[in-house]
């Protein structure tokens, strides 16, 4: 009997959204458990890593990898994990452009750690005790991995074969990869595994997207109602359908609720928040500066908004402290 692919899961910095995206498989999830063989998968099973370690190297079939890469172990592993597989698969928005905790390059370690470890209005630590990387406990030493003072998406680390979008990508994208790597159908390398278009073009309301959107306000989910049927962005929410790639099927649309940007943007687009500030604002109706700036208010978290899940791959990268 021929030898079944080896697979492998792993995750980094990640909400373990991608890893319940696996599972989200259902049913079909049996035909691949049965298809291929898992040599790792921490959320699920007990590998170690001296168990990837001593493996050939290339003796993993493919890696599918989440999240983004914050720690020295984080990188570790991913370095490991390049070295024994054939195909890595760059696994949600986390691992393909920093996602949520690419956020955090909007502070330095040294901030990121203050405020964790002594200002937190939750936190009582009057010694200031931080995290230590490595110290003695009753004889034995530990150790512990660091956080880099930057988050990086998974491609700024290791070469990816292939990405697959979405926060996390839906269980049809995923069958469809799962199905190319058994077939041996695979596309060429580089590939991201959905359509190349952006979600307005996929969008049911799509008929009602005006060319000239006038937009006067911008608006937030939680506190207007919205009308069901009409274009998010032309009701003056910030849907991010324009700068966002396809093949979710709309599923937050479809929800009455704006597009976040999950699935990155087309390869056409090298910024998704600039491309979208670029295309919106020149929507706004007033032209005068302080008018500019009065409907610009209705977006408070502007780095959140336009780069929530992309700001280690943006063209900023990370804010940097000049003072
Ligand atoms: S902006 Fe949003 S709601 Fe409007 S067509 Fe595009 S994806 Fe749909
Ligand atoms: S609608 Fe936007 S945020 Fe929602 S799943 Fe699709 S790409 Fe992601």
């Amino acid at each position: 009997m021929p030898e079944k692919p080896k697979v492998a899961f792993y995750w980094c910095a990640s909400c373990g959204g991608c890893e319940e995206a696996v599972v989200d498989l259902a049913e079909d999830i049996l035909g691949v458990v049965n298809a291929v063989d898992i040599v790792l998968w921490p959320v699920a099973m007990d590998f170690k890593k001296k168990d990837i370690e001593a493996r050939p190297d290339k003796s993993i079939t493919v890696s599918f990898i989440n999240g983004a890469i914050r720690t020295t172990e984080q990188e570790e592993w991913v370095r490991l994990l390049r070295r024994k597989s054939q195909f890595v698969i760059s696994f949600g928005a986390c691992a393909n452009s920093g996602g949520i905790p690419g956020l955090a390059n909007q502070f330095t370690r040294e901030q990121i750690l203050k405020f964790s470890y002594e200002d937190s209005p939750s936190v009582s630590n009057e010694a200031k005790t931080r995290p230590q990387a490595s110290c003695q406990d009753e004889g034995h030493a530990l150790s512990l991995p660091t956080l880099h003072n930057v988050v990086r998406s998974l491609d700024q680390v290791i070469e990816v074969e292939y990405t697959l979008p979405g926060c996390p990508p839906t269980p049809k994208l995923i069958a469809g990869a799962v199905t190319a790597l058994l077939s041996g159908k695979l596309p060429p390398k580089g590939t991201v595994l959905s359509p190349d278009i952006a979600l307005c073009e996929e969008c049911p309301r799509k008929d009602s997207k005006p060319a000239d959107l006038a937009l006067a306000e911008f608006k937030r989910p939680h506190s207007s109602p919205i009308d069901p049927e009409k274009c998010l962005l032309a009701q003056g929410f910030t849907c991010m359908g324009p700068a966002t790639r396809s093949g979710c099927e709309a599923l937050c649309v479809k929800g009455n609720m704006p597009c976040t940007g999950c699935f990155g943007p087309t390869s056409r687009v090298r910024d998704q928040g600039a491309k979208y500030v670029s295309s919106v604002v020149s929507n706004i109706v007033p032209k005068d500066e302080a008018g500019i700036d009065a409907v610009l208010a209705g977006i408070p978290d502007p780095i959140g908004t336009f780069y929530r899940y992309g700001m280690p791959k943006s063209i900023l990268r990370r804010k940097v402290d000049l003072s």
